[in-house]
Formats: structure tokens, sequence, C-alpha cells
């Protein structure tokens, strides 16, 4: 058994997972339907085993951004305290928008980008990741979904070559690592190169009471003990095309992911269809704005999360960043919403900003 099969089969927990992840890194997708035909499966059956539903797939959410190509993958959606969610914002206001259940629980998604451009497979955030304590595990039920979502889509961990982490909550940078057989943390993405906000990690050093419990440090410190993890100011072009800025309110380093796709002529006619403009020097660009804007229920200015440690700021920063995105007509690609993963925010005749889907 080669070493990258025998990494993939201690990833996963799941048989199926196991399946396709291994063919994979034999030798393709093609090899990867045959053998799960063999095994009396399919692929859309494995999918539907893993928990994963339709919108989860490669098809439906996968566009191109002139050069590159997007496609969003999650890691399943956990419950989370409704309350928390929307701070301040009143559940006689909120509960139009999303339902809770009896225990006052929302359903939050953990969503992923992954990006090609040609010449790197980039994945923005890795969701929950499968290292929560029982006591975590009891509140957030740890869905551990995305090395299969990966997987269902031909992509191996090997196939990765660069991991962001906008911040260091454990629920955005949870499958950086995982236990090997000997319990030791090692990286999920061996190739990968890892950049995450250096002032998150000196925050999570030494964390606030109020949110230690959000930063495991298994997560980051080996990457960053190894010099596998880069840590980033704020600005920085990581590769061509994607560079990360500074939105302080959630925490006060937290790093919007920025993906600039070049020009693309068949890109932009195609958006002009719908409104987008064909201008030379229109350059389709997307955002990954993470715990800013969580959700489409989040896009009005004062709805912030509970979560947040400078709700000011959240204000602000949102301020800032729709100065940008409105009028260049950014994708904004949104970390916790289980049904809409990207969409173009705009403000109607009321002056309301509203979420228009991208699909
Ligand atoms: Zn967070």
């Amino acid at each position: 058994m080669s070493q990258v099969i025998r990494r993939l089969l201690w990833i996963s927990s799941y048989s199926a997972a196991i399946t396709v992840s291994a063919c994979v890194s034999m030798s393709g997708r093609d090899s990867c339907i045959r053998t799960l035909a063999r095994a009396g499966t399919s692929l859309a059956d494995s999918r539907q085993d893993a928990g994963a539903t339709v919108w989860q797939t490669q098809e439906m959410h996968r566009l191109n951004l002139g050069d590159f190509e997007l496609s969003v993958f999650s890691d399943g959606t956990y419950p989370l305290d409704g309350g928390a969610f929307f701070g301040v914002i009143p559940k006689v206001m909120w509960s139009k928008k999303v339902a809770a259940d009896e225990r006052n629980y929302v359903t939050a998604g953990l969503n992923s980008l992954l990006i090609r451009t040609g010449k790197h497979t980039v994945l923005v955030e890795t969701g929950m990741g499968n290292k929560l304590s029982d006591r975590m595990k009891k509140f957030y039920a740890q869905p551990a979904k995305l090395l299969e979502n990966l997987s269902a889509a031909g992509v191996a961990p090997e196939d990765i070559d660069i991991v962001i982490n906008s911040h260091l909550h454990f629920d955005h940078c949870g499958w950086n690592t995982v236990r090997d057989w000997n319990g030791n943390i090692v990286p999920t993405f061996p190739r990968a190169k890892y950049y995450a906000p250096e002032g998150e990690w000196q925050y999570a050093r030494k964390p606030s009471e109020r949110d230690a419990i959000s930063y495991i440090p298994e997560n980051y410190d080996p990457l960053v003990a190894s010099g596998q993890m880069t840590l980033l100011k704020g600005g920085e072009e990581i590769v061509p095309g994607i560079s990360v800025k500074t939105f302080r309110g959630h925490t006060a380093s937290m790093q919007g992911i920025i993906v600039r796709g070049g020009q693309n002529p068949h890109f932009s006619q195609k958006q002009g269809e719908v409104g987008h403009p064909r201008d030379s020097s229109f350059v389709p660009t997307a955002c990954y704005i993470s715990d800013l804007i969580p959700t489409t229920a989040h896009i009005d200015v004062t709805w912030g999360m509970g979560f947040d440690l400078y709700p000011l700021d959240t204000i602000d920063s949102k301020k800032e960043y729709y100065a940008r995105a409105l009028p260049e007509k950014w994708l904004t690609v949104f970390t916790h919403d289980p049904n809409v993963p990207w969409a173009y925010i705009e403000k109607d005749e009321s002056g309301k900003m509203v979420a228009k889907e991208a699909e």
C-alpha cells in the first residue's frame, strides 16, 4: 500500500470516502467510479451516504471567474444558537429569514472555497475538521464532511497547493491538521503552503476568556512551528490574483480573501446578460468575506453576530467592503450560509441590501 493511500485511509472514518479517496489517488476519477460500482454502490450513493446534499456537488456550485475556476465545498452543517448568530437583532426579525428549532438552534453551513488558477489549487478555509473534544461535539455535532466532498469531486488532499485561513476560530481551520495512527498532529494537506493572519495567531496564543473556547492550537501551532504556515500582515498577494485584506470586527485581524480572475471575454459577456459590466476594464472579482458577512441573512450593515468582538467595527468594515464590492459587482462568498454559498449583493431602490444568487 502506498504512503498516499495509507494516509487517506486514516484521514477518513467513512468507508465510502475511503474508497473514493483511495481510488482518486490511484488513477483518477474513472477508476474511482468503477471501484465504487464493484463495491455495489454509485458515486451518487456515496454522496448521499456521506450526508451531502445536492447543492454541495461540484456541478451545482462551480463557476468561472475570468481565468479561474471557483467551487464551493462544504464540511457539513451544524446547529448554532440563533440568538448568538444574530446578536442584538430580535428574534421576531431574524426568524423571518432563518428557521429555528425548539431549542432555538439554527442551521449553519461550513463553506470552503476551492480556486483553480491554472497554476495552483487553493483551498480557502478548512471547516470544523474532526478533532473536536467530546464536549464541543455535543454542541456542534462535528459533521466532518469536507474531505468526503472534495474526494467525491476528485480532489485529493495531495492536490491542494495552498490553504488560506481567514482567521483561526475552530470552525474555519479544523481540517488544517489531523491526528495520525500514533496520535501525532500532521498536516491534512501535506504539499500545501498554509497562510493565516499573524494578528490572529498572536491573539490565539493568549485569547480572552470570552472566546478562548474558539481556538484549538492543534489546528495551527504545529504548522507554524514546522514553517509550513506563513503568517500574514494583511494586504499580501499570495499568488497572482489572490490577495488578503484585513476586515476588523468579528476579530481584530480577520482577513477577507479577494480573488481577481483576470479578464475573460466569455465571462464578461455571460455576466453582462444579468446586468454586469462588459467594459474592457472589468476584472471579475470574488471575495470570501468570512465572518464579516457569514450568511445572506447578515447582509444588512447592522446585522452582526453576537460572537463579534468589535461590533461597531463590524459595521464600519461592512461599509468599507460594500463601497468596493457593490459598484464592482463582486461575488461574495458566505462562510456559514447552508443554502446560498455565494451571491452578488446589491442595494434595491429603498436602500435595502439584497443578495442576488449567482446561479
Ligand atoms: Zn469566527
